[in-house]
């Protein structure tokens, strides 16, 4: 019995069937990189233990194609965050994140790195990568365990595979703007604040003048 032909526009021939295969540009190309992500070999804190786990015999995510963990940001296009996010880590952070070719990803591996985890709120710790660079994927857990960052990983891989050679960003003719990098003083200063900071201490000074220029019998009488 004759087989029924797919109804796509670019049916194969039954003659050629299992020999030839069409298939998109996108899938391919998608292909390619989902099965080579290499990521960043850095690691912040006990979540980088799971990781380095994971990437041993047993877990062994290099059956994704992501062994070769790079020591280079430039040849490197996964951030993996593993671990705690301090203020005084962020600006290298931030930096290694700009110094990473395009088109790059970034997971935020555990609590801390999604969002401070248990040190949310502690006078040196950032509440969460995100506040500085764009995250792809976040993995819940303190800390993940191999599974759930394998899980992690595959949930990267579809998210690769969703995208479209025309609507990547990295191909647009517009430069992909530069992160700023925080600046670490008695605290951490993103410089994408500074005109609010600006703004807030102006409205703050104007306020008190304004207090101090009252006349005495204005003013709040202390009893
Ligand atoms: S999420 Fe938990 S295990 Fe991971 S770095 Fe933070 S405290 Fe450590």
């Amino acid at each position: 019995m004759k087989k029924a032909m797919s109804p796509t526009r670019y049916d194969v021939p039954p003659e050629l069937e299992g020999q030839v295969a069409i298939t998109t540009l996108d899938k391919i190309y998608n292909w390619g990189r989902r099965s080579s992500v290499w990521p960043l070999m850095f690691g912040l804190a006990c979540c980088a233990i799971e990781m380095i786990c994971t990437a041993a015999s047993r877990f062994d995510f290099s059956r994704f194609g992501m062994e070769v963990m790079r020591p280079s940001p430039r040849q490197a296009d996964l951030l993996l965050v593993s671990g705690t996010v301090t203020k005084k880590m962020i600006p290298q952070i931030v930096r290694l994140y700009n110094q990473m070719p395009e088109p790059k990803y970034v997971v935020a591996m555990g609590a801390c790195a999604s969002g401070g985890g248990p040190f949310k709120e502690g006078y040196n710790v950032v509440s969460g990568v995100d506040n500085y660079i764009p995250v792809d994927v976040y993995i819940p857990g303190c800390p993940p365990t191999p599974q759930a960052l394998l899980h992690g990983l595959i949930t990267l891989q579809r998210l690769i595979d969703t995208q479209s050679l025309k609507r990547a960003r990295w191909y647009s003719k517009d430069q992909t703007d530069m992160i700023p990098v925080p600046i670490l003083g008695p605290d951490v200063i993103d410089p994408r604040d500074i005109p609010a900071i600006k703004e807030y201490t102006q409205r703050k000074l104007a306020e008190q003048e304004a207090a101090a220029s009252l006349p005495l019998d204005e003013t709040v009488k202390v009893e």
